[in-house]
């Protein structure tokens, strides 16, 4: 699809939220439930059948739709649904396209929640799941069954940073009437899956589209029916399961994303220029923005212009102890702080197979790449990225790395 004319930034601009009382922040609706003239109405809403009526907060709050609809707009989705986490969202969404004895083939590089829901939770519902390399779009055709719903890929993927082909694997699903699911949260606003010909997109909004870490959130963009079916009062998944989001986060949520399209392009900045300064000292990293990343073509044809290339990029120091040593020390001298997640301000960094892969076992992390040594890199927001360069170079010194 032609992206050309997509802006995902403008969409959120171009909206108008008014408040109820002309407040330029639409207030926060502090309700669990909501009052209705006549009993008649509350039936026809519990039938759905009324527009504009709130019932109950798991099921709708003003609040988090002024925020799923910001969150549609960013995407180009009909619609989209918030929830209390990334991985509810991940959850909700999968179990609601899949039942028992159906089939999903996803890559074998997720973020390792998602990998052990899928290998160690689904299986409880005779759900089955091929892992695949996603890159490699012939093995995923070898996996495809009668019983596959769903092609499950990360657009980014954490922590390899491989970049989904999504137009390819979108034609492929079609091919085979399958859903193709994909988790953008390394990529907001830079690639916008749905455009692409993703079917629903999820987001950790824990990390890059909040940006500040003071909360855990998720959000699920689709078309009107999954959105509608997500939240059916007889068989929806976010619904029965009931990950709501608060409210008072909803409203947090919404106003840190439009700052969005500023801190994207900032987070790309300086990751490229540390990228490129590993690169020079003959470091092994990896980048999406580095003309030697093996998508680097790829992600070129995927982007929006003018939001970079992300804020996350890996660093492979051979062994964990190197790692450790190097991290302990980047944290000493403020580069940014040792801790799990991403998106943040400020620099984060771990090390994957010891932290946020650990659920994957070491056997899979060796074969699909993940090495013992490697650390990454969620780089924040620094206005002077040379002087943080700078110090990153002389803990590779005082290590004997370089
Ligand atoms: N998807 C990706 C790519 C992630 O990195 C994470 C968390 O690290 C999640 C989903 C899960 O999100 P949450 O922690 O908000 O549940």
């Amino acid at each position: 699809m032609n992206n050309e004319h997509f802006n995902p930034a403008t969409n959120i601009q171009d909206m108008l939220q008014f408040d109820e009382f002309g407040g330029v922040n639409p207030s926060v609706t502090d309700s669990s439930t909501f009052t209705f003239l006549d009993p008649e109405t509350m039936t026809e809403t519990f039938l759905g059948h009324t527009e504009g009526c709130f019932l109950y907060s798991r099921h709708w709050n003003p609040s988090n739709k002024y925020l799923a609809d910001a969150v549609a707009a960013m995407e180009g989705t009909q619609a989209a649904w918030v929830t209390a986490s990334g991985m509810s969202a991940i959850t909700c969404s999968l179990l609601q396209l899949c039942s028992s004895g159906d089939h999903i083939i996803t890559s074998v590089a997720t973020y390792g929640g998602t990998f052990a829901f899928l290998k160690n939770y689904l299986p409880k519902f005779n759900i089955k799941v091929s892992f695949v390399d996603i890159t490699d779009h012939n093995s995923i055709r070898k996996e495809i069954r009668p019983e596959t719903r769903v092609i499950y890929t990360e657009s980014v993927t954490n922590p390899l940073l491989q970049v989904s082909d999504i137009p390819v694997l979108a034609s492929i699903a079609r091919e085979y009437n399958i859903i193709l699911m994909v988790d953008n949260t390394f990529s907001p606003m830079i690639i916008s899956p749905a455009r692409l010909g993703a079917d629903v997109v999820v987001y950790s909004m824990t990390k890059f589209i909040n940006g500040k870490n003071d909360c855990v959130a998720g959000a699920i963009c689709g078309n009107n029916d999954f959105i509608c079916a997500l939240s059916n009062v007889n068989n929806g998944t976010a619904m029965l399961l009931g990950p709501v989001l608060d409210p008072m986060r909803s409203s947090s949520i919404l106003k840190n994303l439009h700052s969005l399209h500023i801190r994207m392009p900032q987070h790309g900045r300086n990751a490229l220029y540390i990228a490129k300064g590993l690169l020079s000292l003959g470091l092994k990293v990896t980048y999406p923005g580095l003309e030697e990343h093996p998508q680097y073509e790829l992600i070129n044809s995927m982007l929006n212009q003018g939001f970079g290339y992300g804020g996350m990029l890996t660093l492979d120091l051979g062994s964990s102890e190197i790692a450790n040593e190097f991290m302990r020390m980047l944290q000493m001298e403020g580069f940014g702080y040792l801790a799990v997640s991403l998106g943040y301000f400020k620099t984060l960094f771990s090390n994957s197979g010891k932290s946020t892969s650990s659920e994957v076992p070491e056997s899979v992390q060796r074969r699909m790449g993940l090495t013992e040594g490697l650390i990454r890199f969620s780089i924040g927001l620094d206005s002077d990225i040379e002087r943080s360069f700078m110090k990153m170079k002389e803990c590779l010194k005082k290590l004997h790395i370089i």
